[in-house]
């Protein structure tokens, strides 16, 4: 077993009334969502580019070029999920995940447990691997409404 390999990943998007309101693949019940090319999950775009980062592959925007038709309004889980099949192709696992979303809204401890379990699923990773924190912006955005995500992530190569 060779040295295991870290990533990190990071992604912001503009929160708009209209939009839905998606993160990590679930639709959470708020008045904005983010705005974007495709739905705009922060938390997966943000965890890809962790797991493309440990990988040494290319990021997400350019594996997704947004300026791609076949990306406008795309799921994300199919970002994640082509993300999965290139590092396990390259003989890579992930082994944990942790994950840091900055937002005032939607409120992320009602849905912690449900995104966390998703996201085990996802990564077919123990629920203990696999965790995330919500945190206020504590009134320092004086711009457009924000989310943003930080995300971590350790993979095993064979
Ligand atoms: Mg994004």
């Amino acid at each position: 077993m060779k040295p295991p390999r870290i990533g990190i990943g990071t992604d912001l998007h503009r929160l708009v009334p209209g939009r839905p309101c998606i993160l990590g693949g679930q639709t959470l019940d708020c008045a904005v969502g983010p705005e974007g090319h495709s739905d705009g999950d922060a938390l997966l775009h943000a965890l890809c580019d962790a797991l493309l980062g440990a990988a040494g592959m290319d990021d997400l925007g350019t594996l997704f070029r947004d300026s791609d038709p076949r990306w406008k309004d795309a799921q994300s889980t199919l970002f994640l999920e082509e993300t999965l099949r290139l590092v396990r192709q390259a003989g890579m696992e992930p082994v944990s995940v942790d994950i840091v979303i900055h937002c005032d809204r939607p409120r992320i401890g009602p849905h912690r447990a449900t995104l966390r379990q998703s996201l085990a699923e996802a990564l077919d990773l123990d629920l203990s691997r696999v965790n995330l924190k919500g945190k206020s912006l504590e009134s320092t955005n004086h711009g457009p409404e924000t989310i943003e995500v930080i995300a971590v992530a350790i993979l095993s190569e064979d």
